[in-house]
């Protein structure tokens, strides 16, 4: 969790604004040469917005408006789109400079999400296209009734995929906002939290989504007072921990941090998802009641048990 991050995003969202002017402009000189009244018209403008009258902010108002009607109408006539020499952001919210509010200012949500994206999950993009909803292929599971089940595979599958879409499409109204996905490696577990994810951060949650062996290793780097900061971890809308129980146990380090990390998360009514390869007992016992009462309290956690045969074998 570098700064370095920080850094590339604010460079980002400068080089944004830097392209945005350009377009704008290049969009007037190409407007001008079809329409040179455009020309004239954008001196008016200036001067009404800068010159001397400019402080009667009710005039002003009313001059602009006016101008602007007639600027629409000599862009239709000139075969362009009427908001054609308006400036394009890709975020209306903060015209793409990263702030928002006045005069208090805060950071935008989408440059969190950038930032998050930045720190945590660069290479994530082309999982996340692949293993979709979308592209959730049935055909791999096997139609046949695993031992202990009751269900085929595959049929059990096709609900858990149903389940999860209905997570991501009601997020963040969900009844209970965690889930738990367990099982032996191999039986799609991952693939659904990919699913979730990429749906999630195409509706704009801020998601951040992790190996437990990631997240242990945040933890540590805290503890060892490397100014690792890890409030995004507890603000974030979504967690996402896969394969907990891969990450190795330090002393009063990670169990802490994690029981800790649940914990607050619930209090603040924010969502978290983990898989693992662990079964409830083993949880008990590698983590202890604390992390069993955060991670399989059945008020707030909706568990689901994965079985079948590895589809990575077919
Ligand atoms: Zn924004």
């Amino acid at each position: 969790m570098a700064d370095a991050a920080l850094v590339r995003v604010i460079a980002d969202f400068e080089a944004r604004q830097r392209r945005n002017r350009l377009a704008q402009e290049k969009r007037f000189s190409h407007a001008v040469s079809l329409c040179p009244a455009l020309a004239e018209l954008e001196n008016e403008r200036l001067s009404l917005l800068f010159g001397p009258g400019a402080d009667d902010a009710q005039a002003t108002g009313d001059a602009l408006k006016e101008l602007y009607v007639k600027r629409a109408g000599l862009l239709e006539s000139a075969g362009l789109p009427k908001d054609y020499l308006e400036m394009a952001y890709r975020c209306p919210d903060c015209r793409d400079t990263g702030f928002v509010g006045n005069p208090v200012k805060t950071r935008c949500a989408c440059f969190v999400r950038r930032l998050n994206e930045e720190r945590y999950a660069p290479n994530d993009k082309e999982i996340l296209k692949n293993q979709s909803f979308e592209n959730f292929d049935l055909g791999v599971f096997p139609n046949e009734i695993p031992p202990g089940s009751k269900t085929p595979q595959r049929e059990y599958m096709r609900q858990l995929r149903d389940i999860c879409l209905e997570y991501a499409k009601e997020f963040p109204e969900n009844e209970k906002p965690n889930l738990l996905f367990y099982g032996n490696t191999g039986l799609g577990k991952t693939y659904l939290l990919n699913c979730i994810t990429g749906c999630l951060l195409n509706r704009s949650f801020n998601v951040l989504r992790f190996t437990a062996f990631s997240l242990g290793e945040f933890c540590l780097q805290k503890h060892l007072g490397a100014g690792t900061d890890l409030s995004p971890l507890y603000g974030a809308d979504l967690l996402v921990c896969d394969d907990l129980g891969s990450e190795p146990l330090y002393n009063n380090v990670t169990v802490e941090y994690f029981v800790s990390l649940f914990n607050e998360r619930l209090l603040r009514a924010k969502h978290t998802i983990v898989a693992t390869n662990l079964f409830p007992h083993e949880i008990q016992e590698r983590y202890g009641e604390r992390m069993v009462s955060r991670l399989l309290d059945a008020a707030h956690t909706r568990r689901f048990h994965l079985r079948g045969c590895d589809i990575r074998k077919y």
